[in-house]
């Protein structure tokens, strides 16, 4: 018999004759890692633990307690679950199935109907009755023919032979009498999975392309433990409850239509209220220190991003031009740098007016992948907290820390404390996405690296995510789902100041190039407000909320215009104030007010009338509080005015 040689994590090597199997290896190596093993991995690709192996190589022996173990186990659910879907409905198409740290999924699609969440708690059964079976999963390998014979006339199914397809042969998991592709590596016998839950069914195209068809796609997760699902399911809730999209619907803050336009969110009054304050704020506090605001277009003719360079390197994610007929072809800017180099070249520029900073709450449109899109969080139309700031060479150490220093301030305000520094640089591997300048990028990136060494401050770094035109320093944070974003970025570009030929006049009367630092503060409106309604949970602090004050009258005929009438002052105060004169009953009206999580709620009645006086209720407090209308009108702005420092 043939020998195969395996090499093992920690280098060392051993041969095994032909046909042995994973568990046979890891019991050669200690009969309690036999016990423990589930699966194996032969150059990375997953075999079953009793799967016999004609190949050697780099060997891993895959036990239940890893996140290994943990697929394995995910990726047997998956095929209980197609068997059942086989069972419970004719005539199904199956897309892709897999298995990932989140959990599994199955991709269906039924011509004539659709798989429902309703129809999760029937299917959850079916794969109850499957486990408790106990039925045998064999490895079986098919020639191409018998392969296509069983995806019969599933067109998904039979792309899917075609791609696996090795050597003539493709692998399939056989349950019984049914058969589906194999994907990853399962266990022995459907009766090891106890602890799984179908969770929701989502739309997801075929292969991930938004030019093919939309499949149904069921999420789903299993694990070895019932307190694990049980902790996993409570962070799901946490999630979804913290969910910008399912706040924003909640609160009525913004919606996006497909229909009417993917990724281009529009913004309700409630959602346009907690922006405009953020527009407000963060225009005073750069204006405050130094920034001068602009407005340029947000459409420019194509020759301006063929010279900075935009169309050569960032091409994919912009919209194609729109070609006006007369030769001219016109570009929605996906970035607003070219646009405020315009600014900068508009006068001759002294040494005496650097650093120069020109900032603007810029609207641009990238071409997201439709995949990509998220609610508020990654849209096709965007409107970024821009900045740029020209600066001599000397200035540059000085105007990074100004810069992070204001973030830092910035942060403060918004109370956001959960967040860590990235300096991406370029990819090594991979430069002709990048601006061509060894040099360049040497100098930029360790300028960058030496300002933080110097502030002392805690970074990791990250190769690959640096902009075309230079390094930059990122804050990232993480999303309620769990996904890393960029909210702010500093970034150092030595480039288009060259490719712009910008100057300006040194004290020594010469010409000198400047260098640019762009930056995004708070990033985009629609980032950052998806952001603070996640950390928030909704409830905006009061200098934020959409609406500050809800008047509640105990009766609409007795006390409705004392209610107008405080009303009326509140909003000359520039205070956010409503009544709620639909006369429906108190109870109701206050826990409206609530669960809308406006920051008050004042009720009067016969005794406020009498002492003009109010009945206070604060967010997520029980007990209401008389007091007269000047000190809470004294509470009430001081608690607008306490998110600054200043
Ligand atoms: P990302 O890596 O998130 O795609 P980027 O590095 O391409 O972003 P920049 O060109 O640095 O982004 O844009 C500035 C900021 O705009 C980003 O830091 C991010 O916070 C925000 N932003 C970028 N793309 C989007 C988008 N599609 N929707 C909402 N905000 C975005
Ligand atoms: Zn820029």
């Amino acid at each position: 018999m043939s020998q195969l040689s395996f090499e093992f994590p920690d280098g060392s090597v051993k041969q095994f004759d032909d046909g042995v199997t994973a568990q046979d290896i890891a019991k050669s190596i200690a009969v309690s890692l036999g016990k423990k093993s589930v699966a194996g991995k032969v150059d990375g690709q997953f075999v079953n633990n009793d799967e016999p192996l004609h190949k050697g190589g780099k060997i891993e022996i895959v036990t239940s307690d890893s996140d290994d173990g943990l697929s394995v186990l995910r990726a047997t659910a998956a095929q209980i679950l197609k068997m059942a879907i086989a069972n419970d409905f004719d005539n199904i198409n199956f897309g892709e199935s897999a298995a990932d740290e989140d959990g599994f999924f199955v991709d269906t699609d039924k011509p004539d109907t659709q798989i429902s969440v309703d129809q999760l708690e029937d299917l959850s059964k079916s794969m109850h009755k499957i486990i408790k079976e106990d039925l045998p999963i064999k490895v079986v390998f098919l020639s191409t023919d018998e392969a296509k014979k069983v995806a019969g006339n599933d067109p998904y199914q039979s792309e899917l032979v075609k791609e696996n397809a090795v050597d003539g042969q493709v692998k399939f998991f056989e349950i019984g009498d049914f058969k589906s592709i194999a994907e990853g590596a399962v266990l022995p016998s459907t009766g090891k999975v106890k602890i799984f839950k179908l969770l929701s069914v989502a739309g997801a195209y075929w292969q991930g392309k938004s030019s093919n068809p939309m499949l149904q796609r069921i999420y789903a997760t299993a694990f070895n433990k019932q307190k694990d699902l049980d902790a996993d399911l409570e962070k799901r809730q946490e999630a979804h409850d913290r969910d910008h999209r399912v706040i924003g619907n909640q609160l009525d803050l913004f919606f996006v239509d497909p229909k009417v336009g993917a990724g281009l969110p529009y913004w309700m009054p409630n959602g346009a209220t907690i922006r405009r304050t953020i527009e407000r704020y963060i225009v005073d506090k750069e204006v405050a220190n130094g920034y001068e605001h602009v407005y340029t277009p947000v459409l420019a003719n194509l020759d301006l991003y063929k010279q900075s360079g935009h169309w050569a390197h960032y091409r994919e994610d912009m919209f194609p031009p729109m070609d006006m007929g007369d030769g001219e072809m016109l570009e929605l800017r996906p970035m607003n740098c070219p646009s405020h180099i315009q600014i900068y070249n508009h006068h001759i520029r002294s040494y005496r007016e650097l650093p120069l900073r020109i900032a603007e709450l810029g609207m641009m449109h990238r071409y997201e992948k439709s995949g990509a899109l998220s609610g508020l969080q990654r849209v096709r139309e965007m409107t970024l907290n821009d900045g740029h700031t020209f600066v001599a060479l000397d200035q540059i150490q000085e105007e990074f820390k100004n810069i992070l220093n204001l973030m830092v301030d910035v942060y403060h305000d918004f109370d956001i404390n959960d967040y860590t520094f990235r300096l991406s640089y370029r990819d090594p591997q991979n430069t002709e996405k990048y601006f061509d300048d060894d040099e360049m990028w040497e100098k930029a990136q360790s300028m960058l690296k030496g300002a933080m060494d110097e502030m002392g401050l805690n970074y990791t770094e990250a190769e690959g995510e640096a902009a075309f035109y230079g390094p930059k320093l990122d804050v990232q944070t993480k999303t309620a789902l769990g996904n890393e974003e960029t909210l702010s970025t500093i970034q150092l570009d030595f480039m288009l100041p060259d490719r712009f030929d910008l100057h300006y006049v040194g004290e020594d009367g010469k010409q000198h190039r400047p260098v640019m630092i762009h930056r995004g503060l708070v990033s985009t409106m629609e980032r950052f407000v998806a952001y603070l309604t996640e950390i928030y949970k909704g409830a905006f602090p009061t200098w934020l909320a959409p609406h500050q004050v809800k008047i509640i009258p105990v009766s609409q005929d007795k006390h409705g215009d004392y209610a107008k009438k405080i009303n009326e002052q509140l909003r000359k105060l520039k205070i956010r104030s409503s009544v709620d004169s639909r006369g429906e009953k108190m109870g109701y009206l206050i826990r409206d007010a609530q669960t809308h999580k406006i920051p008050y709620t004042l009720v009067v009645g016969d005794e406020e009338v009498n002492d003009n006086s109010v009945s206070v209720r604060r967010y997520g407090e029980k007990n209401t509080e008389s007091e007269s209308l000047d000190s809470f009108v004294d509470e009430i702005q001081k608690d607008i005015n306490s998110y600054s420092r200043e």
